[in-house]
């Protein structure tokens, strides 16, 4: 999920917001927020807010994390979103249609109660893991596969089909970065009927190329395991089933299935109720799941200072492309993929552009097509919608761009970042429901198999649509 929190945080002029009367939990996102700037708390003036995390009173009852919806009697619904994420509320995106759904412990939904907002109870984060379940040591909550669990599959992979998947380390984490004893080089698998010349780190490949990358956001869970499921798909295909034979035989079909291995790291450290971890694990002096930059707000295209501050869940980084996972992965797309438009944001990419991008995330109900950092169409608008829309018919989901009705913009995305700067055609699947039991970050592993045939054929149509994705240049 994309979602936008910004709140100040320690700096310079940092005041301490006390939390005497409750204990958060170790994985609350909160614990990030006892350190609120004077602007954030000048902000709070005016509009019936208290700081999440600041208690005024001793509150019952659990401050375990859960979904809330919040409505105002006397605010719009996308002014009190930007109220919540100024004053430091984890706002998910998603429709506002049931309030501004956030993400929140129950001290603070009675906190914002007492402020006179109204504050709907919408879910619990876990879901029940079966009791039968055993983890693996390559798996947790009910059978979502570690880091190290997509690396034993990826090399597992391209051992027993040397003809078909070709495996490639693309960079390194953060932790890998700082010590090559921790942490993790990202990986990318290669797959195709391997012809010579083929998977190779240039762009003079006759194959076109559709590249699928998951679990940037680390806490959402459905998304690495449908790039798994991906990889398992195509292999598994070749050669009986015709139009995945077909796919393969004309298509490099590139997945990194785990963008973010170090936030997957801890959101995996614990096997029946994962860390909510989104960002990497850059050290920022933030606690909690304050730790890390966004890779999502990371890359170099419009990349956006102001995007949130360190942390926030949206913090961009020191810098555009400032981690090495955004590096490595910026790398390998610049280099298989032909760079087909002129740099100015408004110039279109010609139809000589071949190959298509998918990132994913959940769990909003969104096929997202560039750009996200404006509502000003992009110069190839005609022919993004329409492969946007081919998907909307498959997985149900909205298709929308820009802010998308969500209030808020994506400034240093991924899916912005290939296509303004090389043309190729970028999308997000904001992998849903965003309502009923397999809703949210962490649905039960059970939600997989609808995750998956639902979102089947949006990859097969996005892969198929790699040969030549503009065809009227408009
Ligand atoms: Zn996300």
């Amino acid at each position: 999920m994309a979602y936008g929190s910004v709140h100040s945080d320690a700096g310079p002029t940092t005041i301490e917001v006390p939390m005497t009367r409750f204990s958060l939990p170790q994985q609350s996102h909160l614990r990030r927020l006892i350190a609120a700037g004077a602007g954030a708390l000048l902000l709070l003036l005016g509009t019936g807010l208290t700081m999440p995390g600041s208690a005024a009173a001793a509150v019952p009852g659990t401050t375990e994390l859960a979904y809330y919806d919040v409505t105002s009697p006397t605010t719009t619904t996308g002014a009190l979103a930007a109220n919540l994420t100024r004053t430091g509320y984890d706002v998910l995106e998603g429709p506002l249609t049931n309030g501004v759904p956030i993400l929140a412990a129950e001290a603070d939904a009675q906190r914002l109660r007492r402020g006179g907002l109204t504050v709907r109870y919408a879910g619990p984060l876990y879901q029940p893991v079966p009791a039968s379940f055993v983890a693996a040591a390559d798996t947790y909550y009910g059978g979502y596969h570690t880091a190290a669990g997509h690396e034993v599959h990826n090399q597992a992979v391209a051992t027993a089909h040397p003809d078909l998947a070709v495996l490639r380390s693309i960079g390194q984490s953060w932790l890998k970065s700082q010590s090559s004893s921790a942490g993790h080089n990202i990986q990318a698998l290669c797959i195709t009927k391997i012809a010579t010349g083929d998977c190779a780190l240039n762009s003079s490949g006759t194959k076109p190329k559709f590249t699928l990358m998951a679990q940037m956001h680390a806490r959402e869970l459905a998304t690495g395991e449908l790039a798994y499921k991906w990889i398992d798909y195509l292999v598994n295909n070749y050669g009986t089933n015709t139009a995945v034979t077909t796919l393969m035989n004309t298509t490099e079909l590139w997945v990194i299935p785990i963008a973010n291995p170090d936030g997957v790291d801890i959101v995996s450290s614990n096997s029946t109720r994962p860390v909510s971890q989104r960002k990497n694990a850059h050290t920022n002096g933030c606690s909690g799941t304050g730790l890390g930059v966004d890779l999502n707000r990371n890359s170099s295209y419009h990349w956006d200072v102001n995007q949130g501050t360190k942390c926030s869940e949206t913090y961009p980084g020191a810098s555009a492309a400032s981690e090495p996972e955004t590096q490595g992965i910026q790398s390998l797309l610049s280099q298989i993929y032909k760079d087909t438009k002129p740099a100015a944001d408004f110039s279109a990419a010609t139809t000589a552009t071949k190959g298509t991008f998918l990132t994913l995330h959940s769990y909003a109900e969104l096929n997202i097509y560039p750009y996200g950092w404006t509502n000003s169409l992009a110069p190839n608008n005609t022919d993004l919608k329409t492969i946007a829309t081919a998907m909307g018919k498959s997985n149900g989901y909205a298709v929308v761009h820009g802010d998308g009705g969500l209030n808020y913009f994506a400034p240093g995305a991924t899916d912005d970042w290939i296509y303004g700067t090389l043309g190729v055609p970028g999308y997000t699947i904001e992998v849903g429901p965003s309502s009923s039991g397999c809703s949210g970050f962490f649905p039960a592993y059970s939600c997989m198999s609808s995750f998956w045939n639902l979102n089947l054929p949006a990859f097969l149509s996005l892969a198929n649509a790699a040969a030549r994705p503009y065809p009227t240049g408009s």
